[in-house]
């Protein structure tokens, strides 16, 4: 079984059943089905073969559901990608992905005419209308250009309905998905159809999604949190996505209130938005069972806080690309433990290891390592980088952790951000989770910068609230009290807005570079 049979399954049994809702109407499976069937023809069509790479440059619209599903039909690879990204980025994943076709949202259109150029590999590119005036734009375009662009409205009409699915393998790459970014150059992690298919039914098992759920998805779709928990989850069980083009406190609370949504997923950055919408009242959430939150840590005041305001339980769950992503969850049927990102999820394992692999007592800091159906393959051409990160069948996070008694683990920080201060560790979430704690502070990241005596010192910034104020000496004073004195920032700097990547992790590099100016 794999995710695109399991939908044209449930596509025959429940065809009247809303797929999915976008922009006031409602497309039901039968409907996602033929679209789906008519893309992946009309795809073939355009010389596209099972193993080839197809690139997406879209957001929360049916294209991506439709393309998405359409390329697994097809046994071709989808490669999501950012549609916000510079053109740098851009290019660099186009390049190292070997994509053979390119499906964009029309405000790309400039890029794309500039890529018909620069990529001479790839053979189509196919744009999707999302704004009005894309007819005239369309046919503005050189004719150089248009040789290698067609509409989807007019690619998709070429195609064929009712045709079954390709009987694809569990280890065929199902997706390629280049991580975040946060560290270093993107890699290419290569989800099979086996790892996402595993991700998808155990994560929608443990959360109970049923066809009865209508499921808000406002995270960014080319992301593995929303793909895996807000698209394939979903659909897997036969209930219906709420399509949110773009996140806003009031498009969210709608869509809550008029498709009386039942699960809402996001990252922290999302609820301390939510929580902090000035008309935002108990009822906003009344028709939720289940908010999950993921992508970064959830610190502990704002799910306190965000749980008092709503009446809502919210669970933080754990997962990185390379692992489809999940990996932990918390509990939903006992006590959720505030500030863990939970237990192991069925078939996945999680450790806590030392520099030398070797399993740490419980309450010691190490590297979270995971095994499961749901690791990634490797990444994309580059065989050195996944021997390192997957040893003896085992994904190296680069997260520290630690895990209590009852198994729940707590994410410590990225290895790569731990702060040593005169040979002390820092961590930086510790010092982060002190700052949130303080009433003025809406939103807070700590790092850290060289010293001349101690290695490194601990520098924060932080973003107030509307019309708070504070001191950077009351604060340090605020720090004092519940810190090591060597954990206190020598630094607060107080800023408009955290710089954070598209799926609300903040980007402490970005945090460096401006320090060294
Ligand atoms: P990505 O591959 O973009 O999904 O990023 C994965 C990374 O996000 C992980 O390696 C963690 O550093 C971070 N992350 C995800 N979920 C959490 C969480 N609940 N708490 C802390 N960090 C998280």
């Amino acid at each position: 079984m794999n995710l695109v049979s399991k939908v044209y399954e449930t596509s025959k049994l429940q065809p009247e059943k809303s797929a999915y809702h976008f922009m006031g109407k409602d497309t039901s499976y039968a409907e996602f089905d033929q679209s789906v069937s008519m893309f992946a023809t009309a795809l073939q069509g355009l010389g596209v073969e099972r193993g080839d790479h197809v690139a997406f440059l879209l957001g929360n619209t049916p294209h991506f559901l439709i393309s998405l599903y359409a390329t697994m039909r097809i046994g071709a690879t989808a490669i999501p990608i950012n549609p916000i990204y510079s053109s740098d980025e851009i290019s660099y994943i186009l390049h190292n992905s070997d994509a053979k076709v390119v499906i964009a949202v029309d405000p790309l259109l400039p890029l794309v005419e500039k890529a018909v150029q620069g990529f001479p590999a790839i053979e189509q590119f196919i744009i999707c209308e999302v704004s009005e005036d894309v007819g005239q734009r369309f046919v503005a375009l050189p004719d150089t250009v248009k040789s290698k662009v067609k509409l989807f409205s007019s690619v998709i009409a070429t195609g064929r309905p009712n045709i079954q699915p390709v009987a694809v393998e569990e280890n065929e790459t199902a997706i390629i998905l280049y991580t975040s970014g946060t560290t270093g150059q993107p890699k290419g992690a290569m989800l099979t159809h086996g790892n996402l298919f595993s991700n998808a039914r155990d994560v929608a098992d443990y959360l109970g999604f049923s066809e009865d759920d209508r499921v808000v998805a406002t995270l960014p779709v080319f992301h593995v949190f929303a793909l895996t928990v807000v698209v394939n989850a979903p659909l897997l069980k036969g209930a219906t996505i709420l399509l949110v083009p773009r996140f806003s406190p009031g498009d969210v609370f709608e869509t809550i209130k008029t498709k009386q949504a039942t699960v809402f997923a996001g990252v922290p950055t999302m609820y301390n938005f939510l929580y902090q919408y000035p008309a935002a009242v108990k009822e906003d959430f009344a028709t939720v069972r289940l908010a999950i939150s993921g992508g970064a840590s959830l610190p502990v005041a704002l799910l306190h806080n965000f749980e008092n305001k709503f009446d809502v339980r919210v669970s933080e769950g754990y997962g990185l690309s390379e692992a489809s992503p999940v990996t932990c969850f918390n509990p939903l049927d006992r006590d959720r433990v505030p500030g863990s990102i939970g237990t192991n999820i069925v078939n996945v394992e999680n450790k806590v290891v030392n520099e030398l692999g070797e399993e740490v007592t419980v309450g010691e800091v190490g590297e979270l390592i995971v095994k499961g159906p749901n690791v990634m393959k490797g990444y994309y051409k580059m065989p050195e980088e996944t021997a390192a990160t997957i040893r003896d069948g085992w994904l190296y996070t680069g997260d520290l952790a630690r895990q209590d008694e009852g198994g729940y683990f707590y994410i410590v920080d990225r290895k790569k951000d731990l702060i040593i201060v005169g040979g002390f560790n820092v961590y930086p979430r510790e010092v982060e989770e002190v700052l949130f704690a303080h009433p003025a502070i809406s939103e807070a990241a700590v790092i850290g910068v060289p010293d001349p005596d101690f290695g490194e010192e601990v520098q924060a910034f932080v973003v107030l609230k509307e019309d708070a104020q504070v001191t950077e000496e009351q604060l340090k004073q605020f720090c004092t009290q519940k810190l090591a004195k060597y954990k206190v920032p020598a630094v607060i700097e107080f800023l408009d807005e955290l710089p954070k990547n598209t799926t609300g992790k903040i980007l402490r590099r970005s945090l460096k570079n401006q320090v060294k100016i």
